[in-house]
């Protein structure tokens, strides 16, 4: 797709020894989703709670959810497979070799780029896919945050968080299925494991379960199999690999290449066993990364207490981004972002980050409105990372999603995708709209994505 801007590091990393290399691997392992994040996992079918759900005049719905059976309307309507892939940044599709991708994009339409939300991280931007808001909307504005109504700390590392669907907004897509009397599936994807406005997908999968990835995508295709009454129209499949491997030795390492020829071949088996079902013809497919990856640079570690008075302040503090919660009111907090602007704090000479008032964050980032957003954002620039105590991995994502790196995939095919397109970049906020259209459902009105962009894709009859 498109070259890639790229920061050259080699320089930095030069000096480094196998103990520095050992000790940021260690370091990968709690900062990656792969093997970090919590709960999900082998095909174990678990009931959808059955608290009230979020109706909305306009659409039928189901408190609750299906209770596992479909409604008579919706046995006629076709089915649709969403595949993430964590970390898999666009450039990737170019640089290995992909058949199976290219099978997709080759049935129906490759984007040049997924367009990631602020901030790119694993659980706030796999939200935003499955809902169409911005994290300012939904309320994931980090993979950790504090809430201060709440007097609370999200932090997906805590299975606790996760499962609690009280942390979430909007509706994600397997919350509209669900009360339209469609069933739906997860192996696997942020939210899935929730009851979110007391739903929660007939059949889901904690984290901690969540096997190898052939039995991730058997499982898949054994609910496919399923009799049309209890078969899961909406299928999640989540695989991390890319991500970790992205984490541990940097975008360019040989482990990425092993880690994306692995997936693909993952995805060949799924795209095989759908091609041998006998409603293949209904069967969508949609693949999507939440983020891409870049290399995180080592010269360049922040230390936010030495450049700006933090008594006092409740820092939530990422590799890539932080968000102050400052007591004593907005006069404070321009002082705390002075400080980390003008390095005068502790008399150094901040480059390469900048701090904004809650206000004044870039619109184009659409973090402004929510107040799990702290008073004062700090963002540092591609590449540069907060000093959170272990040394930056030597890949890292989460800074502004304008910049390539960050740059996700979107591919698709079905029976309403016409064969053969490639197109710009997309917003991920704009795929809820359309995965709803591919599965006649009523979206959710009220999100920030629409169907204007992506519905030349489709054929005519499905706009
Ligand atoms: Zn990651």
């Amino acid at each position: 797709m498109t070259n890639t801007h790229r920061m050259n590091v080699s320089a930095a990393t030069g000096g480094c020894r196998a103990w520095c290399w050992a000790a940021a691997l260690a370091a990968a392992v709690a900062w990656g989703p792969e093997g970090a994040e919590p709960g999900a996992g082998a095909a174990s079918a678990r009931e959808p709670a059955a608290a009230g759900a979020s109706a909305q005049p306009g659409r039928a719905t189901t408190p609750g959810g299906t209770g596992g059976v479909n409604a008579p309307e919706t046995l006629d309507k076709p089915y649709l497979v969403l595949v993430s892939f964590d970390g898999f940044r666009h450039d990737y599709l170019d640089r290995y070799a992909t058949p199976s991708f290219d099978r997709v994009a080759a049935r129906g339409v490759a984007a040049e780029a997924l367009v990631p939300v602020y901030p790119p991280l694993t659980f706030p931007a796999h939200y935003s896919i499955v809902t169409g808001l911005h994290p300012e909307r939904h309320g994931l504005v980090g993979n950790r945050f504090y809430d201060p109504a709440r007097g609370g700390e999200y932090n997906y590392r805590d299975p606790a968080s996760v499962a609690d669907g009280t942390w979430y907004g909007g509706e994600p897509i397997w919350v509209t299925a669900e009360t339209q009397g469609m069933v739906a599936a997860a192996m696997l994807l942020v939210g899935t494991e929730a009851d979110i406005g007391g739903v929660r997908p007939t059949f889901w999968t904690r984290y901690a379960d969540r096997g190898t990835h052939r039995e991730r995508v058997d499982g898949v295709l054994d609910w496919l199999a399923l009799p049309p009454e209890r078969r899961p129209h909406l299928v999640t499949l989540y695989f991390a690999s890319v991500d970790g491997a992205g984490h541990r030795t940097g975008p360019a390492s040989p482990a990425v290449a092993e880690a994306v020829e692995r997936v693909d071949a993952d995805l060949g088996r799924l795209l095989d066993g759908i091609d041998a079902l006998p409603h293949r013809a209904a069967v969508s497919v949609v693949l999507v990364s939440d983020h891409g990856m870049a290399e995180a640079r080592p010269d360049a570690v922040i230390d936010l207490d030495a450049v700006a008075d933090l008594r006092g302040v409740r820092a939530v503090v990422s590799l890539s981004g932080a968000n102050l919660f400052v007591p004593g009111g907005e006069a404070r907090a321009r002082v705390v972002r002075d400080d980390v602007n003008d390095g005068t704090g502790g008399g150094n000479v901040l480059k390469g980050v900048r701090a904004y008032l809650r206000s004044e964050v870039p619109a184009a980032l659409h973090y402004r409105a929510h107040p799990r957003i702290g008073d004062v954002v700090v963002i540092p620039d591609p590449g540069v990372t907060f000093d959170v105590g272990p040394p930056p991995p030597p890949g890292m994502h989460g800074w502004d999603p304008r910049h390539p790196d960050m740059h996700g995939i979107f591919l698709a095919s079905g029976p309403d995708i016409r064969p053969g397109q490639r197109i710009g970049s997309v917003d991920s906020v704009d795929l809820y709209p359309f995965l709803a259209r591919l599965l006649r459902l009523a979206p959710n009105p009220d999100v920030d994505g629409g169907l204007a962009a992506l519905a030349p894709v489709l054929a005519p009859a499905a706009r």
